[in-house]
């Protein structure tokens, strides 16, 4: 496949391979890493692997002659590479972005310009539920004012009826967040609803929520199958998010605990056990590795663990409890193979030997892979 800005822009690290090669590629490192624990399924990868992501983040900015431009950072740089169509990400959102760059023309709005603090708009985040067919559009400005917000946001929609939200965010900060604190909803609700293993699911402007919408439900579907719940088990889901691995599993549970730090993740995992009728989950706002020593002190007992820990793994506070806690199953999930094999040494080491390794194919062209893996006690 072929893409006209692959080198300056970096996102898809494996292009220059077939769909073929890159899963043998990603099975291979897996095995390197993980190979001696136990041995490696074969990779889940997708039937279409393109446009998957329901999330696109484009930054604004002047090209050389003045023109709009939105798209991604060059590597490690802050100029903005033009992106018009991007093979990963949801068409919709390409579309609304080249919208965005004309209307702001036809306003007479310019980019924020991070070195002058002079302009408007900084980013643009979009957001679509792939089953549900809502779309987020979540307007970043360097300036705590927008100019004429009504008739742009009018025009937006006018040209777009797919979209049914419009977010203003405000960030003016110098900051590489991309999100700043402030929120105004323009249009609809501020937020949009997902359906996910036949949940439905709230996704506001910053929780975290799973980019693949397609390989989530494998991913998933393969965390609960290791987890084989009878409908007895005490389960703890952590680094839940908005708790969604946590209320698919509660069908098959005697009680779901959730841990989770970022409190507006919190606040939509409550919301979504509340609208999708689940009273047997509740969420704890800490620190995963602070929480499970708390349990652990408390002499607290789990049947099962399922962790999904940011790229740098867990920590020693959570395995040691884990450790203590000492529940019959640890589903571990991981976008990290390398903090990954550490964590796993040290669970080994511990009294856990490894079941299953299933890889799934979350970011297809690009160097990242997920893993899925089974622990029980030895
Ligand atoms: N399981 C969820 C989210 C996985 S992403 C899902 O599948 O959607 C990892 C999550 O861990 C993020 O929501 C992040 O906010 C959270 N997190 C990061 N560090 C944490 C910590 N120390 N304690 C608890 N949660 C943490």
């Amino acid at each position: 496949m072929n893409c006209p800005v692959m080198k300056k822009c970096g996102g898809c690290q494996l292009l220059n391979m077939t769909y073929e090669e890159q899963l043998s590629f990603k099975q291979a490192s897996v095995i390197k890493l993980l190979g001696k624990f136990h041995h490696v399924d074969e990779i889940i990868g997708m039937d279409n692997p393109y446009h998957y992501r329901n999330k696109v983040q484009a930054a604004f900015s002047l090209d050389r002659n003045k023109n709009i431009i939105s798209g991604v950072y060059q590597s490690s740089t802050h100029r903005v590479v033009n992106v018009d169509n991007c093979l990963l990400e949801n068409e919709d959102a390409d579309r609304i972005n080249v919208t965005v760059r004309k209307l702001l023309k036809s306003f007479k709005l310019t980019p924020f310009n991070e070195d002058t603090g002079k302009g408007f708009l900084r980013h643009s985040l979009i957001k679509k539920g792939f089953k549900s067919g809502e779309i987020m559009v979540v307007l970043v400005s360097g300036t705590v004012v927008f100019p004429k917000k009504r008739q742009f946001v009018n025009a937006l929609v006018e040209k777009h009826p797919e979209i049914t939200t419009v977010v203003w965010n405000i960030n003016d900060k110098r900051t590489s967040l991309v999100l700043g604190k402030r929120n105004e909803t323009l249009y609809g609700s501020g937020k949009i609803e997902e359906e996910l293993c036949g949940f439905r699911f709230r996704i506001s402007p910053s929780a975290f929520y799973q980019i693949n919408p397609v390989q989530t439900e494998v991913l998933y579907n393969k965390a609960l199958e290791f987890a084989s719940l009878t409908g007895k088990e005490t389960v703890i889901d952590a680094y839940c998010g908005t708790g969604t691995i946590g209320i698919i599993a509660s069908e098959n549970a005697g009680r779901v605990i959730g841990v989770e730090l970022n409190s507006d993740a919190v606040r939509d995992a409550r919301e979504n056990a509340k609208n999708n009728n689940v009273n047997n989950i509740k969420f704890i706002k800490a620190d995963a590795g602070r929480f499970m020593l708390e349990m652990a002190k408390n002499n607290e007992r789990a049947d099962v663990v399922i962790m999904d820990p940011p790229r740098a793994g867990s920590d020693r506070a959570f395995l040691s409890s884990v450790v203590s806690l000492s529940p019959e199953k640890i589903v571990y999930i991981s976008c990290n193979p390398e903090t990954q094999q550490r964590d796993l040494f040290f669970l080994v080491k511990n009294g856990y030997k490894v079941r299953k390794i299933q890889p799934v194919d979350m970011f297809p062209h690009t160097k990242h892979v997920e893993t899925v893996v089974l622990m029980t006690k030895k």
